[in-house]
C-alpha cells in the first residue's frame, strides 16, 4: 500500500521535485530493483529474496547509491574510529579452518607463540599514560589456556587500568573454553564478566550455512552455538559485534542466510553494535586456490550489507584487512566505522597477505583518511559514545601534537 502511494506521488511529481535518490530509484529499469529501492526509501525491510536479487542483478552504482542514502540518513557524514590495541594470546589452535593463515596446530606449537599473563600485562603497561580506550583480545583456541587463566588475565588488566574497555574472545574461543570447564555459556560469561570482560568481538562467525561451514571450518562451533553465546552475552547486558567472512566459496544465498540469522537475533536482543564483513585473503592457507574478490565485489558487498542489516546501527570496514585506501572507499558504500589505531598489534591479516603488513594508524592519520573521503571523523569508545569530533580540528596542529600521534 505504502509503495502504491509512493509510486503514485512519484509519477505526479516533476523531476525537479524529486530528490536525487528518488530520481535514481525512479530511473531504475529493472522493476524488482526499483521496488527494492522504494522499500529502502520508505524504511521498509527488504526480504531475503530482495537481498539475493541485489547481489545478482544490481549494479554497484545502484546498490551503492541506496547504501549511501541509508548511511547518511542514519549517521550523516559521521565516521567513527577508536584508539585501540590488540593482544593475541596465542596462535596455537586445536582447529584447522581451511581459510586460516594464522594458526599453528598444538603438535607444531614451537612454530607459533603462547604468551604468559605477565607478557600480556607488559603489552598493557606499554600503553600507560596513552589515550587508548580499548584492548581487543582474540587468538587461537589453545587446549591448555583455560577459563581460569583468562579470568586471571581480565582481573589483572582491570586492576592495572580500570578504564580500559576489554573486548575479548570470539564465540569460538568461548565455546571451547566453556565446554572444557564444563560450564554453560551463561555461567561462563557471567564469570568472565565479573572478572572484567566488557564486550565480545564478532569473530568466528565466518559463514553460518552448514553447506559452507562444513567445508571451511567443520570442527568449530556451529551457527546455533555461535548465536547462542551472543544471545547470552546480550542477555547479560554485554554488547557484541558480528562478522562475516566473504569472497571465497559462498554464494549470494549463503551471504544473505548469514545476514538473516544475525538480523533475526538482533530483532530479539538489540545487543549487536556493528556488522563487520571480512574479506577472505588467500595467502598461505588451505584455500590458496580460491581467487580473492575484486574491489568492485567488495564495495557491492558492503553496500548490500548496509541495506540488509537494517537493525544494526553500524557497519565497519576493518582497514587492516581491506587496506587503508579501499577502506576509505567503503565510506561511500554504506560504511560509517573504520575500527581503530591498532598500533601494529595484530598478525591475523598480515599473515594472510593483507597489504597492511604492520597495521598502525595514528589518530591524525585516521582523521586525515576520513576527511579525504569527505566525511566527518569522530572518535568513539567501544560502545559508540562520542569522545571527540574532529570536524573543525587543525590537522597541521594535530601532526605536531604527541597526543594525536
Ligand atoms: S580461524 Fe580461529 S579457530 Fe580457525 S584455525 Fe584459525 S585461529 Fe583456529
Amino acid at each position: 500500500m505504502l509503495q502504491a502511494i509512493y509510486l503514485y506521488t512519484m509519477q505526479k511529481q516533476s523531476a525537479p521535485e524529486r530528490s536525487s535518490i528518488q530520481e535514481i530509484i525512479f530511473a531504475q529499469k529493472e522493476p524488482a530493483l526499483r521496488v527494492i529501492g522504494e522499500k529502502i526509501f520508505l524504511k521498509e525491510r527488504i526480504s531475503p529474496e530482495d537481498g539475493v536479487l541485489l547481489f545478482e542483478k544490481s549494479s554497484l552504482a545502484y546498490a551503492g547509491a541506496l547504501a549511501n542514502f541509508v548511511r547518511e540518513r542514519i549517521h550523516g557524514d559521521k565516521t567513527y574510529f577508536n584508539r585501540n590495541f590488540h593482544i593475541e594470546p596465542t596462535n596455537v589452535c586445536v582447529f584447522s579452518c581451511a581459510f586460516c593463515s594464522y594458526s599453528r596446530l598444538y603438535a607444531h606449537r614451537e612454530d607459533g607463540w603462547e604468551l604468559s599473563i605477565e607478557q600480556m600485562m607488559d603489552i598493557v603497561r606499554k600503553y600507560d599514560g596513552k589515550p587508548v580506550t580499548e584492548v581487543h583480545i582474540v587468538g587461537g583456541v589453545h587446549p591448555k589456556l583455560n577459563l581460569s587463566f583468562f579470568m586471571d588475565l581480565m582481573k589483572q588488566i582491570k586492576a592495572h587500568r580500570p578504564d580500559l574497555h576489554i573486548k575479548g574472545y570470539t564465540a569460538v574461543e568461548l565455546d571451547y573454553m566453556f565446554r572444557k570447564a564444563k560450564v554453560s555459556p551463561l555461567e561462563g560469561l557471567t564469570l568472565l564478566k565479573e572478572a572484567g570482560l566488557d564486550s565480545l568481538p564478532g569473530g568466528g562467525a565466518e559463514i553460518f550455512h552448514p553447506d559452507i561451514r562444513s567445508r571451511i571450518c567443520a570442527d568449530k562451533v556451529d551457527a546455533e552455538g555461535w548465536l547462542e553465546i551472543h544471545r547470552t552475552a546480550h542477555f547479560l547486558g554485554m554488547h557484541s559485534n558480528a562478522t562475516m567472512l566473504y569472497g571465497h566459496i559462498e554464494s549470494p544465498y549463503h551471504r544473505i542466510d548469514h545476514m538473516e540469522r544475525l538480523r533475526s537475533l538482533q530483532d530479539e536482543t538489540n545487543g549487536f553494535n556493528t556488522f563487520i564483513p571480512l574479506k577472505f585473503r588467500n595467502k598461505e592457507n588451505d584455500m590458496s586456490y580460491v581467487r580473492e574478490s575484486s574491489v568492485v565485489e567488495d564495495m557491492k558487498l558492503y553496500a548490500i550489507a548496509r541495506l540488509y542489516m537494517d537493525n544494526f546501527p553500524h557497519l565497519k570496514a576493518y582497514w587492516p584487512m581491506l587496506g587503508r585506501q579501499n577502506a576509505q572507499l567503503t565510506l561511500s558504500f554504506g560504511v560509517n566505522d573504520l575500527d581503530g589505531t591498532i598500533d601494529d598489534s595484530t598478525k591475523i591479516y598480515s599473515m594472510a597477505g593483507s597489504e597492511e603488513q604492520h597495521p598502525t594508524l595514528s589518530t591524525t592519520q585516521l582523521v586525515s583518511l576520513i576527511r579525504q573521503a569527505g566525511r566527518e571523523p569522530v572518535e568513539r569508545d567501544t560502545l559508540y559514545k562520542e569522545l571527540r569530533n574532529y570536524k573543525g580540528m587543525d590537522l597541521a596542529a594535530m601532526e605536531t601534537d604527541a597526543y594525536y600521534n
